[in-house]
């Protein structure tokens, strides 16, 4: 894109811990598909001339082709996510728009999201979105028709639409990551279903909560349902509408530390004692006062070139504005750590024992090709040059192919932990 301030690559952003390490795990990939290739062609030729590999063994060679290349296709399709929760209205669809500096979701009164919606990043150019089970593109123009077409779509609540939205235009879907807003956990019994369609593979999930009032029942049992499924989820606990808060007519500063304390020691306690999820540190990084929608307007202040407090709701923005950024930070830091682990880690473990598999069965095949070399031996006379010509030289191929699958496992052993130590 032309506009720069929309599109500014961050080398610096934690972020890139993840795109770095999906660059390298499917280049190492890459170089395990060549060798996979390479063997199989070379233990079909053997099967053809020697018959010292049987069809068995050739079709457990080829059966590591397809699974390496399934292996590289889920690795393309890898991405973090987060997941936002909470009543509705808290400002789940504006927290999702300040991080992306743009109103993409539609929020406020008569916009409730009453279904999932995933905004995820787009290579072409285009914006457009899709519902479950149909794979109609519609264009999405602009915000207010995007509003409509969630509305229009008779939609179950725990259905998926699916909003792609370009690249270019924001750095945290450029960088993969895919962000998910939910209906209001006050508004279903589904909470399971929830839970199995949509959040087993999130990388963090964001409580958003109204600073203006208390965590309810509803927001602390999805968490606990939540916590009962996966072992430790990534939790961050937003207080929004903090503006609201610095804007009461009678508010003190003092008041505002003392119910700012308060709400801190309640989420430290929700994430630690209640959920046992963190500890004391870990949780007091992950709880934040911010404003959403002045976060947002500020963006948009920015993007235009003005001030970012020209978008300012209320006192105090400067503060509540660089809390936000901290949120972020924090943010970034964790999905792209939690991301790296949870889907990189089973993909190399997985190359690891591809590469090991291999390793074994070509040591048995060239077991094999001894062998038969000494029975050939045994009856050297017997023998034409022609074929002690063919076996010396399949001895060397065997061979050089050895040494390629050791060095190529220790060349994955490596690589992989070291992208993954990284
Ligand atoms: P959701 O239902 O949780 O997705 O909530 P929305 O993002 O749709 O927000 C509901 C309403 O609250 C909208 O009118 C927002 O503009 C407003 N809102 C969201 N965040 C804030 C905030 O931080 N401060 C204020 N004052 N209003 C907010």
């Amino acid at each position: 894109t032309s506009d720069t301030r929309l599109y500014q690559p961050n080398a610096k952003s934690p972020l890139q811990i993840f795109v770095r390490a999906k660059k390298k795990i499917n280049d190492i990939y890459g170089e395990i598909e060549e060798y996979v290739l390479e063997t199989t062609t070379f233990i079909n030729a053997l099967h053809a001339e020697a018959e010292i590999v049987d069809k068995a063994e050739r079709e457990l060679f080829e059966s590591y082709v397809y699974k390496v290349a399934a292996i590289r296709e889920v690795l393309q399709r890898d991405h973090m996510k987060v997941a936002f929760f909470g009543r509705t209205s808290n400002g789940k669809s504006s927290v999702i728009n300040a991080m992306l500096r743009e109103k993409i979701l539609p929020s406020g009164i008569g916009h409730t999201t009453n279904c999932f919606c995933q905004v995820e990043g787009n290579d072409g150019g285009e914006a457009y979105l899709m519902t479950e089970g149909s794979a109609e593109k519609l264009n999405v123009v602009n915000i207010k028709q995007l509003a409509n077409a969630l509305c229009q779509e008779k939609l179950c609540e725990s259905s998926l639409v699916r909003i792609f939205w370009p690249r270019e235009r924001c750095r945290l879907l450029r960088d993969d990551v895919v962000f998910v807003d939910s209906p209001g956990v006050d508004v279903s019994a589904n909470l399971d279903d929830w839970i199995d369609n949509h959040c087993l593979n999130a990388d963090v999930f964001v409580l958003v909560l109204n600073a203006e009032s208390t965590m309810t029942r509803a927001e602390k049992q999805f968490f606990h349902t939540v916590s009962q499924k996966l072992s430790k989820p990534n939790i961050f606990i937003l207080n929004n509408r903090w503006d609201a808060s610095a804007s009461e007519p009678e508010c003190q500063e003092s008041d505002l530390a003392k119910v700012k304390s308060q709400h801190t020691e309640r989420c430290i306690d929700f994430l630690t004692k209640e959920l046992k999820v963190s500890n004391e540190k870990e949780a007091g990084e992950r709880v934040f006062f911010v404003s959403a929608r002045e976060t947002l307007q500020a963006r948009i202040e920015e993007a235009k070139g003005n001030p970012p407090h020209m978008g300012a709701l209320a006192e105090g923005f400067q503060i509540r504005y660089f809390e936000f950024q901290d949120f972020e930070r924090k943010f970034e830091e964790c999905i792209s750590q939690s991301a790296v682990k949870t889907k990189f880690q089973q993909h190399s473990s997985r190359g690891k024992s591809v590469s090991g598999d291999m390793r074994s069965m070509l040591d048995n095949i060239y077991e094999r090709i001894t062998i038969f070399r000494n029975l050939k031996q045994d009856q050297k006379t017997l023998l034409t040059d022609r074929i002690q010509g063919t076996e010396t030289q399949m001895m060397q191929v065997t061979r050089d192919m050895k040494l390629k699958i050791h060095t190529m496992v220790e060349e994955v052993e490596e690589k992989v932990s070291k992208a993954l130590n990284e």
